[in-house]
């Protein structure tokens, strides 16, 4: 499993899924893992799409994917939404996309019940770079609804003192809540580290970096 930056290079097409990945894309990923990569149509959604020994579920619109396939290396694209992998020593993997709207509409909870209905049991998870709290301002009514789901532990603060949405704190919660264990967090936030992570919100970048998780 690997969590990208700056350092791997811009590993999507400005956040939108093409048919055709450019061949520097391409080159870019198979020098992070040389597999297949499995990639999505995110929508912000709580989709999870279960990878089957020939690759089907690429291309799918989903916010994560689950596999026992060992020859595949999932993916999803981030620029500030939290990537996210699963996984369970009987040999099941996960990665999911999490932002604000997918954390409200459950993603986590479907990817860890994903990952259970392969057959993995001891779910353990790792969050990588994301937009921390201070740096997230974040409108009433939409932190209102976060809470509702997850609780006030995702009301943050900026470095302002406005209202925030606290992206990594939601994420630990939704995996209390379904069960499974954080054992990394890379506790770094993309707009802060300007130097190492792409940011949308606080930069307009239009590249991606994310997280690939492969099995062996
Ligand atoms: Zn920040």
């Amino acid at each position: 499993m690997r969590f990208t930056g700056r350092a791997e290079g811009d590993l999507g097409h400005g956040g939108e899924y093409v048919e055709q990945v450019d061949p520097a894309v391409e080159a870019r990923r198979r020098a992070v893992v040389d597999r297949p990569w499995i990639w999505l149509r995110q929508v912000h959604g709580d989709r999870i799409v279960t990878v089957d020994p020939a690759g089907l579920g690429a291309g799918e619109v989903a916010d994560g994917s689950v596999t026992r396939e060992p020859t595949v290396a999932l993916s999803v694209l981030t620029a500030d939404c939290a990537p996210v992998a699963l996984a369970a020593p009987e040999g099941v993997i996960a990665v999911v996309h999490a932002g604000w709207r997918g954390l409200a509409s459950g993603v986590i909870a479907r990817a860890v019940e994903a990952v259970r209905a392969c057959g993995g049991q001891t779910v353990v998870a790792a969050v990588g770079p994301c937009i921390h709290a201070e740096c997230y301002e974040f409108g009433a009514g939409d932190l209102d609804a976060v809470a509702a789901a997850l609780g006030d532990s995702v009301r943050g603060q900026t470095t302002a003192g406005r209202p925030a949405l606290d992206l990594p704190a939601g994420v630990r919660r939704a995996l209390v809540l379904a069960g499974a264990e954080l054992t990394y967090d890379a506790d770094v936030c993309t707009a802060c580290a300007a130097d190492a992570y792409f940011s949308h919100r606080a930069r307009q970048e239009s590249e991606r970096q994310g997280v690939v998780a492969w099995l062996g």
